[in-house]
Parts: C-alpha cells; sequence; structure tokens
C-alpha cells in the first residue's frame, strides 16, 4: 500500500469540510492494513470510513488517515448470519437483511456510514444498537494481531465500545434469523420514511451532533431549542430549523463554522439549564481549547 500525501478530506467526509490529510492510505486487505499501521511513524493513525461522524477541522489531520478499500467492501448473507466487511456500507447491510428477509436490522434503515465506522460508534437508534446484532466481531490491533470481540468483550454502550482507540474492525458476522418477509419490508420502509421525514437529508450533515444527556434531560435537540439556537447561523453553518440536534453545511461552511455553533449551545446550555452537552461526534484536527470549549474527550 502505498500513502499520499496532502489529501484534502472534504471530499471525502459527508460534511464536505476540513483541511487535508498529511498522509492517506487505502489498505485493501489484512496484509495491508497490517504493514500501514507498522508504517505510522510513531503517529496514531485514525480510521475513516464515510465520515458521516466525523468534524475535520480546517487545519485538516497531521496523523495519518486510513480507508479501508478492496477485500474489505464485501458482504455475504448465509442461512443464520450476515457477515459483513468493515467498509461495507450500513445501508447495503440494511438492504440485504430486507431483501433476505431477516429480522432486526430495519434501524439501519437511511443510516450513512460503514459496518467499521457502526461498531465503533454502536450506530442506531433510541431502541436498537448495532452490536445487539453481533455474534461476533474482528479488529487487527497495531501490533498486527486479530482479535474476535463478542459483544460482551466489546461492552456496548450508546454510541461507544469498550475498545482500544487504535484498534481497526475488519469484519463481523450479524446474527440475521429469518422471518415474515412483508412485516420485514414493512418495518424496513417505515423506519426509513420517518427518519427521513423528521431528519435532514438535502445537505451536508453528520447527524446528531449532541449525545441525548438522558433522564431527567430532555433529548439533546430540545435542549438546543430551550436555549434558543435552533436555525442559529454562523458562516457556512445552520442548526437545522428541523431538527435542532443537526448542524448543517449550507455550501461553503468552515469547521470553524461548526465549532463555534456549538460552542455557544454548549455554553447556554451550561449557564441556562445547567446541562452539560457532549458532543456525539468525534472532531479531529482540534486544539486542546477547541475541544473544551464544546465538551469533547
Ligand atoms: C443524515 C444522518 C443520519 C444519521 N443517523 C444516525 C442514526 O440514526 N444512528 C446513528 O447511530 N448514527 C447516525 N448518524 C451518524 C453516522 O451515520 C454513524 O455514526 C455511522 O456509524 C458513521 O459511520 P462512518 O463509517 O461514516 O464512520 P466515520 O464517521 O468515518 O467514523 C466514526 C468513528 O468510527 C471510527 N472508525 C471508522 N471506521 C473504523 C474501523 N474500521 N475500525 C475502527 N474505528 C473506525 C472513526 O475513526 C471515528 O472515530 C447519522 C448521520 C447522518 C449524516
Amino acid at each position: 500500500m502505498r500513502w499520499a500525501r496532502d489529501v484534502p478530506l472534504g471530499p471525502l467526509v459527508r460534511y464536505r469540510i476540513g483541511g487535508p490529510a498529511a498522509r492517506l492510505g487505502r489498505p485493501r486487505s489484512i496484509r495491508d492494513l497490517a504493514g500501514a499501521l507498522r508504517d505510522t511513524d510513531g503517529l496514531a493513525h485514525r480510521m475513516l470510513g464515510t465520515g458521516a461522524n466525523v468534524l475535520v477541522g480546517d487545519a485538516g489531520s497531521r496523523r495519518p488517515v486510513l480507508v479501508l478499500d478492496g477485500e474489505f467492501t464485501s458482504l455475504r448473507v448465509d442461512d443464520e448470519a450476515i457477515e459483513a466487511r468493515a467498509a461495507a456500507r450500513l445501508p447495503v447491510l440494511a438492504g440485504a437483511a430486507r431483501r433476505a428477509g431477516r429480522t432486526g436490522f430495519h434501524f439501519l434503515e437511511a443510516v450513512p456510514g460503514t459496518v467499521g465506522g457502526g461498531l465503533r460508534m454502536n450506530a442506531g437508534s433510541r431502541e436498537d444498537w448495532l452490536w445487539d446484532r453481533v455474534e461476533w466481531a474482528e479488529a487487527l490491533t497495531p501490533a498486527g494481531e486479530l482479535v474476535r470481540l463478542r459483544p460482551e468483550e466489546a461492552a456496548p454502550a450508546y454510541r461507544r465500545v469498550n475498545v482500544p482507540a487504535d484498534w481497526v474492525f475488519v469484519r463481523a458476522r450479524f446474527i440475521a434469523t429469518p422471518g415474515d418477509a412483508r412485516a420485514i419490508r414493512d418495518a424496513h420502509l417505515g423506519f426509513r420514511r420517518r427518519k427521513v421525514r423528521d431528519q435532514v437529508y438535502e445537505l451536508p450533515s453528520v447527524g446528531s451532533t449532541w449525545k441525548n444527556p438522558g433522564p431527567p434531560h430532555p433529548p439533546a435537540w430540545k435542549i438546543v431549542d430551550e436555549v434558543g439556537m435552533r436555525g442559529v447561523r454562523i458562516g457556512g453553518a445552520r442548526i437545522a430549523q428541523r431538527h435542532a440536534n443537526f448542524i448543517v453545511n449550507l455550501g461553503d461552511a468552515q469547521a470553524v463554522d461548526v465549532l463555534e455553533l456549538m460552542a455557544e449551545t454548549r455554553r447556554r446550555a451550561q449557564a441556562r439549564l445547567g446541562i452539560r452537552l457532549e458532543p456525539e461526534i468525534h472532531l479531529w484536527g482540534f486544539g486542546r481549547d477547541e475541544l473544551e470549549r464544546v465538551g469533547a474527550p
């Protein structure tokens, strides 16, 4: 695998925002990936799926970025399960389950991203999470060891798993039990229809900006709304009218525009409601001060 230098990340992420990666590689096999992980000059790598959950800073990423390709895009349905490599798309997984009449994947309809990103984020809805369907997932460690994880070992929680940040998910086997084909199709189409109606698909975004803080607090969109931030615009970024937890790129947004909207929302939530919002999205290439302003770890 060859590294490319100074690769603009904007076109590779859903937000269409962000500066270049100092180095970017596209491993096409486990061997490629193991080699790339050995060859990062001591800098921790970053894995990029489709960037459906990542805000890249305007200065880009000094850390090497890896995008899985080649054999990592495959997906196979068998009698009781669906096996997918990490670069297979979540909508392809949802579509395969729907067409094959397998229960339990409707909540992945209209969720952009890859299986690898979905495993890292434990993607899902309020009721269903991707890790609920996992029989096992495999990750490659920076030392080149392939580790098979059962859900209880990955300890999935709300939008996170307890798996070291530098491990790369490469493959997963999902339990996919056959069910009533018509009921499955209706569940998928109904879920998709509601999601597309209530959320924002016509402009680039990275989905829900903030995690829901959980009881006794209201959901994040309501907090954003209550502190008067719905519809507020800074530069080329705006908090969506339709869904106040989405920040959209109106066309020429810079990362700093999104960051300022987040910082102001968080400041108001803390000052007026005493609630500390925590980002659901991952922020790359920002300074410590900037991360602290938005409550990012
Ligand atoms: C319109 C819209 C709707 C959305 N709806 C939902 C929703 O309903 N539910 C939900 O949970 N999310 C939702 N999201 C967010 C997003 O779809 C998910 O977080 C998705 O899992 C991101 O996948 P990705 O491949 O693009 O990951 P990226 O955004 O590229 O990466 C996300 C994180 O995963 C890491 N990562 C990526 N690949 C790997 C890998 N192979 N191994 C280890 N780590 C990896 C990255 O380093 C990063 O930390 C939505 C986003 C949009 C834009």
